[in-house]
């Protein structure tokens, strides 16, 4: 069995600015090196600022996660040679003498109750960005590094290696962020904006390092690729090394990182520009008391609003996004299992084969209740749903598409009566039955429908079926 201990780095999206500095913290589509200041490029004699709501953040997810707080924050400067940061070391936080995480010793539970250790939280600043021109990290001539990023506020969540299966990852993390998304920290939809470090061992081997991982599945296809690796070399008598590997996301393998580290090698020390911000318990107390719902409340309330299972209750609200919609969706069509059902067994479905976040699905609240009030006004048929449901996440509205492609069930009596006419005469054994049994009812609607290619509104088909056999 594996122990595996996941480092995950989530920028912290709900800030408007960075961590030190006033430049703001949303880069995406801007032009490389514009949004930055001489703090964020780490210009001698800059002044770094804490950003006193990228601390409430963090108090906010420490609260979510069961951490015991500290009374303080302490920044200690992380040092080491690298491109992506300029002052040659990060601003970060640490446990050790003098010093402390913002945050230690949580934990986040499991579907089947099992509990994952949260060893601490790090407030952070995260990097430049390096870009590759001509290659991957391995093979590019040369590099070019965008300082964008450089000071955006992060939380470091470290576990304890609790996690025995890249499942349990999996499960882990995706709690974890829909935790974030419900407390609005992290909007993890953001490219980039969830990367995660998995250690991983397996018995009589040392722990092998992942670095930088950006997606839940990479997470999941890295560690059933790094387990399978490390347990063959264990079986063929070879040594599993410490080493930190990383995970080429393109041909799905880890591999040696040319860049070595030692945690000796950091040189931490508080950093003087900073003196500690003192966290009071009343702070605590008011942030506390403004919580939003948790995901273990809400999965709890819609089983008791809705009277959805367990699981149907998980699978929608370990999404955010999917959650949310659901409650949409319901407030113009209130059946609640009707809509849960549709959307977990088939909506999801496609939102799955997409590659997408529900949240970046184009489908309308609109049009979702659409799809079931034409199916149970008998317009169209299970089957029309299920077809054109992907069309629907791609943003058609059902109706529209209904119309233009004439998908409406067939309702034409007159036709539906010569097949069942043409299936009474074929099982005349089954009509007989049907006169006293009503599954055997079910199977003639059951034989017209086949014949109609499941086209036909199968209330209708009961009916006229039900009034062959008496008349
Ligand atoms: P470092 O500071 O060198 O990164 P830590 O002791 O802080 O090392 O651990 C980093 C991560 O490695 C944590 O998530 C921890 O749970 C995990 N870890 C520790 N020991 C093991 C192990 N034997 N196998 C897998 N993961 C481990
Ligand atoms: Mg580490
Ligand atoms: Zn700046």
């Amino acid at each position: 069995m594996a122990k595996i201990g996941l480092e995950v780095h989530v920028h912290i999206t709900s800030l408007k600015t960075k961590l030190f500095c006033s430049c703001p913290s949303h880069y995406a589509g801007k032009e490389p090196n514009s949004v930055v200041c001489p703090v964020c490029l780490g210009l001698p004699g800059a002044i770094p600022v804490p950003n006193k709501k990228a601390i409430e953040e963090a108090i906010k997810v420490s609260l979510a996660l069961n951490m015991q707080i500290s009374d303080k924050v302490v920044f200690v400067r992380k040092h080491y040679f690298y491109p992506d940061m300029a002052k040659n070391y990060q601003i970060s936080q640490y446990d050790g003498p003098g010093t402390t995480p913002v945050a230690k010793n949580g934990f986040i539970k499991l579907r089947n109750g099992k509990t994952i250790r949260i060893r601490r939280i790090n407030i952070e600043e995260d990097p430049a960005k390096i870009v590759y021109p001509t290659g991957s990290l391995l093979t590019s001539k040369y590099v070019w590094v965008d300082y964008n990023r450089s000071g955006i506020g992060m939380l470091e969540i470290v576990t304890e290696p609790d996690i025995e299966d890249p499942k349990e990852a999996r499960e882990f993390l995706e709690k974890l962020r829909s935790i974030l998304e419900h407390l609005g920290t992290c909007d993890c939809t953001i490219e980039g904006s969830m990367r995660v470090d998995v250690n991983v061992s397996v018995p009589g081997g040392e722990r092998v390092e992942v670095k930088n991982i950006g997606s839940i599945k990479g997470v999941e296809e890295a560690l059933k690729y790094e387990i399978a690796r490390q347990e063959a070399l264990i079986s063929q008598g070879l040594p599993v090394k410490r080493e930190t590997r990383h995970w080429d996301d393109v041909r799905k393998v880890t591999l040696p990182s040319r860049y070595k580290e030692e945690e000796t090698d950091y040189r931490y020390f508080p950093d003087p520009d900073l003196p500690p911000t003192t966290i009071t318990e009343n702070w605590i107390k008011s942030i506390a008391s403004s919580l939003p719902e948790l995901p273990d409340a809400r999965i709890r309330r819609f089983m008791v609003q809705y009277g959805l299972s367990e699981y149907d209750a998980t699978v929608l609200v370990m999404d955010k996004g999917l959650a949310d919609f659901y409650e949409d969706v319901l407030k113009i069509y209130y059946k609640p299992k009707e809509v849960a059902n549709l959307l977990i067994n088939d909506y999801l479905r496609w939102i799955n084969e997409m590659n997408i976040r529900p949240s970046e699905s184009k489908a309308k609240p609109e049009y979702i209740a659409s799809l079931l009030k034409m199916m149970e006004e008998g317009v169209i048929t299970i089957k029309i749903v299920k077809e054109i449901l992907s069309d629907v996440v791609k943003g058609s509205d059902p109706r529209k598409l209904v119309e233009e492609r004439g998908l409406t069930a067939l309702r034409d009596q007159e036709f539906l009566m010569e097949v069942i006419k043409q299936v009474f005469a074929q099982e005349p054994d089954a009509v007989e039955k049907a006169r006293r049994d009503p599954k055997v009812v079910n199977y003639l609607v059951g034989q017209v429908m086949r014949r109609t290619g499941k086209r036909a509104d199968p209330y209708l088909v009961n009916q006229l079926v039900r009034k062959m056999l008496e008349g």
